[in-house]
């Protein structure tokens, strides 16, 4: 469909059915995605941005050299965040993750963070698993941040080589036993002296991230800092 009809089409959707809060089902008001703000504002947030040392940096002591690392939320299954990812995930709904990612966007911006980013490194997927599922939604989400804060994306330049297996029901040991290797980088010479914002949706144990960050191994002076949109806990 030629994009100027797309929009007009889109624009005409939301007069007739008015976009709803995804957390109330109360109309959005024109301007806002996803959730209202009385929704937006009971987000459990982390405020990790903001704590040196916290449970997302610890995470990567003594496994990956990470700068600083921080998630915006805190991840509880049955919570509207993780409908939200679900959503984004499984159901097409690219809109919830652009609303992600610029809420992300925004907070960097506030926190004099985003100019410290030569660029965003989403966590690829398997190109197999990427072609079933239409998208990467690691990228959507940074697309959003990018929008917002003008850091660049990168997606071209890291490739998912392996096809792991779901990991939710593995041991901590287990899983990093089977992410060590899964990456590689195929321009390494972009990478010299950056600084990489490496974004993934939720971590969980950090064994993915710590696998792309060791994929850059033979890179020189790349420094990496780590983004997520939530922190599984509970
Ligand atoms: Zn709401």
């Amino acid at each position: 469909m030629p994009n100027l009809l797309r929009k007009y089409l889109s624009g005409l959707s939301a007069l007739v059915f008015p976009e709803i809060c995804k957390g109330c089902g109360e109309s959005l008001v024109s301007g806002r995605t996803a959730l209202c703000r009385k929704c937006e504002s009971e987000m459990p947030r982390t405020f990790f941005e903001k704590v040196s040392g916290n449970l997302v940096e610890q995470m990567f002591w003594g496994r990956a050299r990470v700068e600083f690392a921080f998630s915006l939320f805190f991840y509880r299954k049955g919570e509207l965040l993780q409908q939200l990812i679900h959503q984004l995930k499984y159901k097409r709904d690219i809109r919830a993750g652009t609303y992600l990612g610029q809420m992300t966007g925004r907070v960097l911006l506030k926190e004099e963070l985003a100019g410290k980013f030569d660029c965003i490194i989403p966590v690829p997927l398997h190109p197999q698993k990427q072609r079933l599922r239409g998208y990467n939604q690691s990228d959507i989400i940074a697309d959003g941040i990018s929008e917002i804060t003008k850091v660049p994306v990168n997606k071209e330049s890291v490739i998912r080589t392996v096809h792991s297996a779901s990991q939710t029901r593995r041991g901590r040991y287990e899983r990093w036993q089977n992410v060590e290797g899964i990456f590689k980088v195929v321009h390494p010479h972009l990478f010299h002296n950056q600084h990489l914002l490496i974004l993934d949706d939720v971590v969980t144990t950090g064994a993915t991230i710590e696998a792309l960050c060791a994929a850059f191994s033979e890179v020189e002076n790349v420094r990496f800092s780590v983004l997520t949109i939530g922190i599984a806990v509970g």
